[in-house]
C-alpha cells in the first residue's frame, strides 16, 4: 500500500464540524496534519447518527471543543468556537481549506476570500443520497461559476444518509492529502449517488460573468455579506450579532418567561438557541418572524 508522506508540517482549516467535518478532521489528524477547526455549534442528540466523533456524553457541548479532545492524540489542533462570517474570517497561514457547512452562504463567504487572498479550498456538501466534492484552485474557475445560487437550502427536508456524508468526507480527505503531498493542477467537481454507486466527474469552467472571479467580493465585502442567513435545517435562520453573550445570565433572566436550558456555551430557548460567541439560531418560517423572536429575547 503506497505510504502518503507530508514532508513540511501543513496546517488546513476546516469550517463546520458536523457529518463531513467529523471524517474530514478525524483522517487529517491522523495522518499528522495541523487542523483548525471552526464551528459555531452544540452537539445534539439528532447528530449522533452521522456526526462520528460525538455521543451522548457530548450532548451541549460545543462541537469544536470535543472534536480537538477527540483528536489532539493524533495533531495540533485549534479549536474556534465561533460562527464564520465576514468579520471573523481569517485563514493566514492556512495551506488549505475545506468547506464541511451546510449553507452556501457560508460558502460563497470562503469562495471570496480563497479567491481574494490565493487560497485553494475544497467544496463539499450532502443531501439525501447525494454528495459532491470540488477541488477550488485560486487561479481556475471558483464555486460561484457552477453553483446555483437558488438551491441549497433544503438539505434536512430530504434528510441525510449517513454513508453518504462519510463518503464525501473520505474523498474531500483523500483529495486534501493528495494535494498537499503533490499540489494539484486543475479544479474538478465530483458527484456521487451512494444508492446506484454512481460516479460523475465533472468539467467545470470559468464563467465570463461570474462577479468573484473579476475580483468583485459581494459575501465578502459587498452587499450579499448579511447578519441573517437561512440554513441547511428545515426553516431554521442564523443571526450574527457580534458580540459575546453571557448564556446563563441570559438564561436566568428569561426563565419566569420560558424553559430554558443552559450552560456557558448556549442557552435553549424553545425553538431558539442563543451561542455564548455571539449566534443565534432560530425556527422562523421567514426572516421578518427570525427577527421578531430575537427581539422577544432582548439581545
Ligand atoms: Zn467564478
Amino acid at each position: 500500500m503506497p505510504e502518503i508522506r507530508i514532508e513540511k508540517p501543513k496546517t488546513v482549516a476546516i469550517v463546520g464540524v458536523g457529518g463531513t467535518g467529523c471524517t474530514v478532521a478525524s483522517l487529517l489528524a491522523r495522518s499528522h496534519i495541523k487542523l483548525i477547526l471552526i464551528d459555531r455549534d452544540i452537539v445534539e442528540e439528532s447528530n449522533l447518527d452521522r456526526q462520528i466523533l460525538y455521543d451522548m456524553n457530548n450532548v451541549g457541548k460545543p462541537k469544536v471543543f470535543v472534536a480537538k479532545e477527540r483528536l489532539e492524540q493524533f495533531s495540533d489542533i485549534e479549536a474556534r468556537y465561533e460562527d464564520l462570517n465576514r468579520t471573523t474570517i481569517d485563514f493566514l497561514g492556512v495551506d488549505l481549506v475545506i468547506d464541511c457547512t451546510d449553507n452556501n452562504a457560508t460558502r460563497y463567504l470562503i469562495n471570496d476570500y480563497c479567491k481574494k487572498y490565493k487560497l485553494p479550498w475544497i467544496y463539499t456538501g450532502a443531501i439525501s443520497i447525494l454528495g459532491a466534492i470540488a477541488m477550488i484552485l485560486p487561479e481556475s474557475c471558483c464555486f460561484r461559476c457552477f453553483s446555483d445560487e437558488k438551491q441549497g437550502e433544503t438539505c434536512l427536508e430530504a434528510g441525510v444518509m449517513n454513508a453518504a456524508v462519510t463518503l464525501v468526507g473520505s474523498i474531500a480527505a483523500a483529495k486534501a492529502m493528495q494535494f498537499l503531498v503533490n499540489g494539484n493542477t486543475q479544479s474538478d467537481l465530483i458527484r456521487i449517488n451512494v444508492a446506484n454507486n454512481e460516479v460523475m466527474h465533472i468539467t467545470v469552467n470559468k464563467r465570463s460573468d461570474c462577479p468573484c472571479c473579476r475580483g468583485v467580493y459581494e459575501y465578502l465585502e459587498g452587499d450579499r455579506a448579511r447578519s441573517i442567513v437561512k440554513v441547511c435545517d428545515k426553516g431554521k435562520y442564523l443571526m450574527t450579532l457580534n458580540k459575546p453573550i453571557n448564556t446563563l445570565e441570559l438564561a436566568q433572566r428569561l426563565k419566569k418567561y420560558v424553559t430554558v436550558q443552559a450552560n456557558e456555551h448556549a442557552a435553549h430557548f424553545g425553538d431558539m438557541i442563543v451561542f455564548s460567541h455571539g449566534a443565534v439560531l432560530v425556527t422562523a418560517k421567514n426572516e421578518s418572524e427570525a427577527k421578531k423572536k430575537m427581539d422577544f429575547i432582548g439581545i
